[in-house]
């Protein structure tokens, strides 16, 4: 008999986590991680602020501090919300989190009892699967489609089940790079006002829009019971484990500052000190722009590349921000398979599996990730991957 808790055991550890550590080796071309570009990392500028906030502020950085968060922090985000995106938010309305990654397990600690209906986009992120497993709940997978989730069957799941939670991330999925349309959002915002579950929009990467304005989050069109989760990871920095959840419905927040509070008390307090540090002495919007054109430049390269020297038969998005592209073979072949033949070739991309809430059906989809090597690199890789696909 194990001592282990059945939770436990019945989480699997990240299967990209486990790539990654098999493909560290220097002369593999990696479209596996989905880490930021290192080069984008203000390092300077965070050192300098690391500093001005320990001569200024003395102790309180290294002390015990609030659970909701660094006030000037949270107002902060409620002013980008608004300014932004013209949403009424305030400080009240914002807990400072570990990452989204722990905006995740929160909101499962407060919602779900194992059993529990929990819709999510299929395929899915990955980490929310994980994070939502330990919860046991009964995962009601929603198919993605090009302009959003598949509102039909979304409807049905509601209307068959008194689901929770609905799961989604609006804005360059991880891990299609989808994005949904305005009047996608618009329809699952009123569909989901006549239902009780709550919706999550967890938001890494709306802000990496290589073009245009951001779109409105499906919670800005009136629904009643909007979750949304910010994060620093992808515009700032990963390593600072610093992100929020946003809401305005008051019992929720309550619980999630409980759930908190039992969790870990607060987030690194010297990091958001830091952090805020930062945002007052640059302009945020600058060192985003500069993520976007890169990211913008390695997107182009991959996706010519793909055009270039992918059969016709294989089948990708074509994002338009963020960090990813969502392949798939022909039906009925298997991106593991090919994830095999891959590693001979020194090239490793994540086989579509672990993004479906039961991962073991051969599947013929795969994610690739491009802002982690230089444009010749990438139209390198892909030119492998294309001969491979080419022999079969
Ligand atoms: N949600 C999504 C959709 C993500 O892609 C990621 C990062 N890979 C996270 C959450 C976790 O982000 P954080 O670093 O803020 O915990």
């Amino acid at each position: 008999m194990t001592q282990f808790s059945e939770r436990i055991l019945n989480t699997p550890a990240s299967f990209i986590r486990e790539i990654l550590k098999v493909i560290q080796q220097d002369d593999i071309i990696s479209f596996a991680g989905g880490l930021p570009n290192p080069v984008s990392f203000p390092k300077e500028e965070l050192k300098q602020s690391m500093e001005r906030v320990i001569d200024q502020f003395g102790d309180e950085v290294f002390q015990y501090s609030s659970t909701e968060g660094y006030r000037p922090l949270r107002e902060w985000v409620a002013e980008r919300y608004r300014d932004e995106y013209g949403m009424d938010v305030q400080a009240d309305d914002v807990l400072i989190t570990t990452g989204s990654q722990q905006a995740l397990d929160l909101m499962g600690k407060v919602l779900i009892n194992p059993g529990d209906a929990l819709a999510i986009e299929e395929p899915g992120y990955l980490g929310a699967i994980q994070a939502f497993t330990v919860f046991e709940p009964d995962f009601c997978p929603v198919p993605l489609l090009d302009d959003g989730i598949d509102l039909d069957r979304l409807e049905q799941i509601l209307e068959e089940r008194n689901v929770k939670l609905l799961y989604t991330v609006p804005n360059f999925q991880n891990p299609t790079g989808l994005t949904y349309s305005v009047e996608k959002r618009k329809a699952l915002c009123a569909l989901l006002n006549r239902y009780s579950a709550y919706l999550i929009e967890d938001d890494p990467y709306g802000q990496l829009k290589f073009e245009g304005e951001v779109l409105p989050y499906i919670g800005s069109f009136g629904l009643k019971k909007s979750v949304l989760f910010g994060t620093i990871s992808k515009i700032i920095t990963p390593g600072m484990r610093l992100g929020w959840i946003c809401t305005k419905d008051r019992e929720l927040m309550q619980h999630l500052v409980t759930a908190k509070q039992a969790a870990d008390l607060h987030s690194n307090i010297f990091a958001q000190y830091a952090v805020y540090d930062y945002l007052m002495n640059h302009e945020l919007n600058e060192h985003i722009g500069k993520i976007k054109t890169l990211y913008k430049e390695q997107s182009d390269a991959m996706l010519q590349a793909m055009k270039d020297f992918f059969p016709d038969t294989v089948t990708y998005t074509m994002p338009k921000g963020g960090m990813f592209v969502w392949g798939s073979l022909p039906e009925g072949e298997s991106s593991l398979e090919l994830f095999d033949r891959a590693m001979k070739e020194k090239v490793a991309f994540v086989p579509g599996n672990p993004f479906y809430v039961d991962d073991q059906k051969p599947v013929p989809t795969f994610r690739l990730n491009y802002t982690n090597s230089e444009p010749e690199v990438i139209r390198e890789g892909i030119r492998r991957l294309g001969r491979l696909m080419e022999s079969y």
